[in-house]
């Protein structure tokens, strides 16, 4: 039975890797925090079950149990290349290196959600510090001076000193605190579960197409015998042209002849199941009184590859670590938050500086066909593979791509 009325200095809501990170973070330097979810885990999430390098390193920091279980339980399948397909159906294919030079190691995943946020939660509830309530959606926040007030549609509420929202792509929270994510920052994936399509276990491939830009069709690889494949299109172009996801899915894959050769004998196995995701490229107010926004509900997805799960990680760190700071100095006032702000806007720059540019130029439809001609044109010759992948693993990728000699290499040598 629980109390009715519960205390605590944070209150974490949202169990995802963006909430788990911020309570693995707390535990980590003992202070006690609640952390609810709506969900009973192991749930699902659409996603497209792949993480990178940038997860792993993360993950090692949180807590390096969280890989030794995932891959001792035989739940993560090693992904060594990518696939970048534009209209033309000629590959740029990209061959990651191995994780931080270790021989054999991959340096990307392809895993379930469903599995990867319960292992993580197992994790998260083996501290002592952490109070988890799963099954337990917060309803209502009120604002008071010296707490904020938080409603469970459990019966209960939680009076916490400072609250932070990792609610994913549910607005709800997000407006109740006066923050909104504008349509054109947007976009909405849909993803099933298919067997007997003709892709290989240990790569990923990404289908461009006009009528689905900015957007494309991923397909991943899972541990055991099936695929996840997702179609994930700006929200601005799927409201303007009023386009069904689910008739959409199905154009891409009989209008393209190598989608369609390799899916003849393919079998869906469940539901479509959807889900928005707001993305890095712009600026939010992601820290106020008493509060501090995480992960996807801060708008972090990487805007070309849909990766969230790297930010979500590195935001949750980050905003636990603001929070004790904050105890530390009994100081939980936008003024002091704000600093989470700019610290974690300066970690991942890099991704705001292409999808500030590049995202909305993508929504002009002269923009997309010139990019997917220009990949039609970089797919047909010899060195792209090699020069893409470079640029992939760069600290800062633009400095080499406006550099005379990458562009001299990409572009007119042969
Ligand atoms: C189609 C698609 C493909 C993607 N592919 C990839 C990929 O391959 N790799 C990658 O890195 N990223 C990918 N992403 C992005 C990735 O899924 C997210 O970035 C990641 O899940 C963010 O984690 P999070 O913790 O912020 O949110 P979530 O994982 O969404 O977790 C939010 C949690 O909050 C809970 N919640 C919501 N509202 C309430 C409430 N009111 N009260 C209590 N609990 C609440 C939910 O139940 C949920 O468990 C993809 C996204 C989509 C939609």
């Amino acid at each position: 039975m629980i109390d009715s009325f519960i205390q605590t200095d944070v209150c974490i809501i949202g169990a995802g890797p963006a909430g788990a990170a911020a309570s693995l973070t707390l535990s980590q330097k003992c202070v006690s925090h609640i952390l609810v979810d709506s969900a009973v885990f192991p749930r699902h999430k659409p996603c497209g079950d792949i993480i990178t390098s940038g997860v792993l390193r993360a993950m090692d920091l949180l807590d390096p149990e969280i890989l030794r279980v995932l891959k001792s339980r035989d739940l993560v399948n090693p992904v060594w290349t990518t696939h970048v397909y534009p209209p033309n159906g000629n590959p740029i294919t990209i061959d990651f290196l191995e994780f931080d030079r270790k021989e054999g190691e991959p340096s990307c995943y392809s895993l379930s959600r469903f599995d990867m946020d319960q292992v993580i939660l197992e994790q998260v509830q083996k501290s002592e510090f952490a109070t988890v309530y799963q099954g337990c959606r917060i309803t209502d926040i009120d604002h008071q001076p010296d707490a904020v007030i938080l409603t469970s549609d459990q019966g209960f509420q939680i009076m916490a000193r400072l609250v932070i929202v990792a609610t994913g792509s549910n607005n709800n929270i997000l407006k109740q605190i006066g923050l909104s994510v504008p349509r054109k920052d947007s976009a909405i994936g849909i993803r099933a579960h298919f067997e007997n399509i003709d892709f290989e276990k240990s790569e990923t491939s990404l289908f461009l197409d006009s009528g689905i830009m900015p957007g494309g069709l991923y397909i991943t690889p899972l541990p055991g015998n099936s695929f996840n494949v997702n179609l994930v299109v700006s929200l601005d172009k799927v409201s303007v042209e009023n386009l069904n996801l689910r008739e959409e899915f199905d154009k891409v894959i009989e209008s393209n002849p190598i989608l369609k050769q390799r899916f003849q004998n393919g079998r869906r196995i469940g539901n479509f199941e959807g889900s928005m995701l707001f993305l890095g490229v712009r600026k939010r107010v992601i820290a106020g009184n008493r509060f501090l926004v995480i992960g996807d509900s801060a708008g972090l997805i990487e805007f070309f590859s849909g990766n969230g799960i790297p930010q979500a990680l590195l935001s949750g760190r980050m905003a636990a670590q603001k929070a004790i700071q904050a105890i530390q100095n009994s100081d939980f006032s936008k003024e002091f938050l704000s600093r989470f702000e700019d610290e974690l806007y300066h970690k991942i720059k890099q991704n705001y500086a292409m999808g500030r540019v590049v995202y909305p130029l993508l929504h002009r439809r002269f923009f997309s066909r010139f990019v997917l001609k220009f990949l039609n044109y970089l797919s047909g010759r010899r060195q792209t593979n090699v020069l893409v992948r470079d640029l992939l693993y760069q600290k800062d990728p633009s400095k080499l791509a406006l550099s005379p000699r990458f562009l001299y290499q990409l572009l007119i040598q042969r």
